[in-house]
């Protein structure tokens, strides 16, 4: 008989932690669907607007209809929302996705709530056109109570082209709000888009949906970003982004160099080992110790992005729609305006 080590006999069975908050809700959670490669649950929602607590951001509210993305984007940084809920494998944020349970009156109680003036973000910890909103519309819905709603101010980022699926609904919305959408689109390369943004639509399915969007009078742009140093911010790669953005008709390109917060530098350091050996040590020796890049590198991404802005004929981030204004007016005579795109994660 194998006699058992005094260490292990001796220690007491580990305890499992009490779950309380989100992180219970999501133990108890009950299955959706499950499928090869991702897991669906439904999940409770307490509330269903959450209030931005950082206040540079040009938005005050922030919706995420559901919770992980299945788009398993290398540099995600929003990957932490899910060890609210106790899930701290970087796989499970992809793998695990939560659909809030929706209901439609209490959404509207809260929307109520929010003055005219403040801006709603709607996906800023997760996509709200991923893969799980063909089945669980839970988006749609939103966007139907929206619909009822004079007077709202929002925008919707995304990597899908399944919101031209909204877009009479979007029509109906932007008649009586302001509403623009806000499409990431980081690279043209479609090999590089499938390593970087695994499961994501690929980039010209997103130009195509600016298209339609911008056909149909939606207020429409694109995000570049993030801008990943080495892999897409040459000039030729930044000005294909703009280039094909412009032709679709999108209203501004906007960008952002990649921040990694701890949880994204988990996945992103070991993915760029194994795809881009040759760059992981400078990509260390930057990001080892701060979530941000400063300096010099900044100012040479502004000017590519600019340069190739300058040559398509587009704006930056904060444009004034004119072409809206000028269509029509707000039912509430309110500014025009579309804000800058502050997180563009999605
Ligand atoms: S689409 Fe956005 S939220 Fe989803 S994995 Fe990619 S970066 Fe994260």
């Amino acid at each position: 008989m194998t006699e058992v080590p005094p260490l292990f006999a001796e220690m007491p069975a580990p305890q499992t932690p009490k779950l309380i908050g989100i992180a219970r809700m999501a133990a108890e959670s009950g299955l959706l669907e499950g499928k090869r490669r991702v897991e669906y649950r439904e999940i409770e929602a307490k509330s269903y607007i959450s209030r931005c607590p950082n206040p540079q951001l040009p938005f005050k509210w922030t919706i995420n209809p559901y919770r992980g993305c299945e788009y398993g984007c290398k540099y995600c940084y929003a990957r932490y929302t899910h060890e609210f809920m106790e899930l701290r494998d970087g796989d499970l944020f992809e793998t695990r996705i939560f659909a809030k349970q929706f209901d439609a009156e209490a959404f509207r109680r809260e929307l109520r709530k929010i003055p005219w003036e403040e801006t709603i973000a709607i996906g800023t910890a997760t996509d709200p056109y991923q893969p799980a909103e063909r089945r669980y519309e839970i988006t749609r819905r939103m966007l139907e109570v929206l619909a009822r709603m004079p007077g709202m101010r929002f925008w919707i980022t995304t990597k899908s082209d399944l919101i031209v699926r909204d877009i009479e609904l979007l029509k109906r919305i932007a008649g009586h709000s302001q509403v623009s959408v806000n499409m990431t689109v980081t690279t043209m390369d479609a090999r590089l888009a499938r390593l970087t943004e695994p499961y994501a639509p690929r980039p010209e399915l997103r130009i195509g949906a600016v298209e339609e969007l911008r056909k149909a009078g939606i207020a429409a742009g694109v995000s570049l970003s993030p801008i990943l140093p080495l892999l897409n911010d040459s000039e030729e790669s930044i000005d294909a982004v703009v280039g094909a953005a412009s032709r679709a008709g999108a209203q501004w390109v906007w960008h952002n160099v990649l921040f990694l917060r701890a949880c994204a530098r988990a996945v992103f350091f070991p993915f760029l080992e194994r795809e881009f050996p040759e760059i992981v040590g400078r990509y260390k020796a930057r990001y080892n110790r701060t979530d941000f890049i400063k300096g010099e590198y900044l100012d040479s991404v502004k000017a590519k992005v600019d340069r190739a802005r300058d040559r398509h004929g587009i704006e930056s981030g904060l444009v004034r729609r004119r072409e809206a204004a000028s269509e029509k007016s707000s039912s509430m005579g309110r500014p025009q305006m579309v804000l800058p795109f502050i997180l563009s994660v999605p």
